[in-house]
């Protein structure tokens, strides 16, 4: 791990993180390509790509209901027990980000307000390249289902032999996802962005997949709604000398063998702990069967921040905003005010990250590369639309006339003053003539 040092007041820069490399130029033209090419001739260039890239393709993109249900059948009970205990805590905490539709009425009787609908469609994507991911399953569909999305669709790569695994299957099943469909990569995005001629396209396209799918979203964002452009995961590690140096080695790890892109960051203003932590996780890494990954994570892309207070720890915090926070310090929840940039944030040492991917109940679909700094995790909002609404009374009519006609001829709009000086006149209980 590459290690800075702040002290004299030095601050952290985005130029101390290396996130470049991310989206390479060859990965955006590639999945460009292949969006253009499925929106061209659907369902035929579906299939190639399916071909290319997974070596293999179903007969039928659409997994039959009665299979994915039937998946419930297939796995242990240990893993369904599991699976719905982390569906419920996901679902009871979801239902508290509902956004309900709210109006307010002014003196002169005009009613102002903010209705909220849910989005009538959306695509679920589900990666499933080199490892399953039921736990997304369940954390990008429960949020739809609380807003009242009717239509969720789920895409995920086939297996080499053309089926899903039974875990992303079951997990389907018991999250409510509506139809399943076995494509995956910048074709399944192109598919559901304008549909193909057995894939529905739908309004919005959420949940997370690797630099092709990520391409594909930021390409077909705008004719359809996306959740974000989510980048490989991260983790970042607040920890004074209370800390315990295997536990932080440990919650490095967790992080680094998500992917060879994925970024651990440790902060601290003790000196010494950056060393206890690297002869730990030495000490672990040889035992972990993602040895090669967890390797390369922390070598190439692993910063360790050594800062002379907490005030330069904390502030160097919110410039990584990270994906994840954990806060293993002495008072934690002291801390949590002073933190503003953190997709989740784990206060102290008992909450280890790992929990909230699973089973906590907020969300693990969060913002990553820095972009925290203004994005939030995926939530029931992400499905929701709110419209205004606006309903004068001749009372309020009169109130808010002259106004708006004031505004109108200053901005040289004739037709607007129009529209509202006829009614200000019918209200006054005068006439006009055309
Ligand atoms: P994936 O489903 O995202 O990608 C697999 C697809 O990529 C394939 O089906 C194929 O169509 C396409 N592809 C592969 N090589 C290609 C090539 N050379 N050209 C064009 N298309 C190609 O699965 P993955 O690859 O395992 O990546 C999953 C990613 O999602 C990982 O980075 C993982 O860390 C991330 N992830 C994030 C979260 C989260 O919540 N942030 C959760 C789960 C997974």
């Amino acid at each position: 791990m590459r290690r800075v040092e702040l002290s004299g007041g030095r601050r952290l820069t985005q130029a101390d993180l290396d996130r470049s490399g991310v989206l390479p130029a060859d990965v955006i033209s590639t999945a460009e390509k292949i969006v253009d090419d499925v929106r061209e001739r659907g369902d035929a260039a579906v299939r190639e790509y399916c071909l290319r890239f997974d070596g293999s393709c179903p007969e039928e993109f659409r997994v039959p209901d009665e299979v994915v249900a039937g998946a419930l059948d297939l796995v242990s009970p240990e893993f369904l027990a599991a699976l719905k205990q982390a569906r419920d805590q996901i679902r009871d905490f979801h239902e508290r980000e509902r956004e309900q539709s709210w109006f307010t009425t002014r003196a002169d009787g005009t009613m102002l307000g903010v209705k909220v609908s849910p989005v009538a469609s959306a695509a679920v994507y589900v990666p499933g390249g080199r490892a399953q991911y039921p736990s997304t399953v369940l954390m990008d569909t429960i949020p739809a289902k609380v807003a009242g999305v009717e239509r969720v669709v789920m895409v995920t790569p086939p297996q080499r032999d053309g089926s899903l695994s039974a875990y992303t299957l079951a997990a389907a099943a018991l999250a409510g996802v509506d139809e399943v469909y076995a494509v995956g990569g910048a074709q399944a995005i192109a598919a559901v962005a304008y549909g193909t001629e057995t894939i529905p396209a739908v309004e919005k396209i959420v949940g997370p997949g690797n630099a092709y799918v990520a391409a594909a979203k930021r390409y077909v964002s705008g004719d359809v709604g996306i959740d974000m452009v989510a980048g490989p995961s991260e983790v970042c590690v607040l920890a004074d000398a209370t800390a315990d140096p295997v536990v932080v080695a440990a919650d490095l790890m967790a992080q680094a063998e998500h992917d060879p892109m994925a970024s651990c960051y440790l902060v601290t203003c003790d000196a010494e702990l950056p060393e206890r932590v690297l002869v730990a996780v030495e000490r672990l890494v040889s035992q972990s069967p993602r040895e090669k990954i967890t390797r390369t994570s922390l070598d190439e892309r692993g910063v360790i921040v050594v800062a002379d207070s907490l005030d330069a720890a904390v502030d160097a915090v919110n410039v990584v905003a990270p994906e994840h926070l954990e806060l293993h310090c002495e008072d934690a929840m002291a801390l949590l005010g002073r933190v503003r940039n953190a997709g989740a944030i784990f206060v102290g040492a008992w909450s280890s990250e790992p929990l909230g991917d699973y089973v906590a109940g907020p969300n693990h679909t969060l913002p990553t590369g820095g972009t925290a700094r203004w994005a939030n995790p995926l939530g029931v909002y992400d499905f929701q639309k709110r419209s205004s609404v606006i309903c004068y009374t001749p009372e309020g009519l009169l109130a808010d006339a002259p106004a708006a006609q004031t505004l109108a001829q200053a901005e040289g709009l004739w037709a607007h003053a129009l529209s509202v000086g006829l009614r200000r006149r019918i209200a006054e209980g005068g006439t006009f003539d055309v």
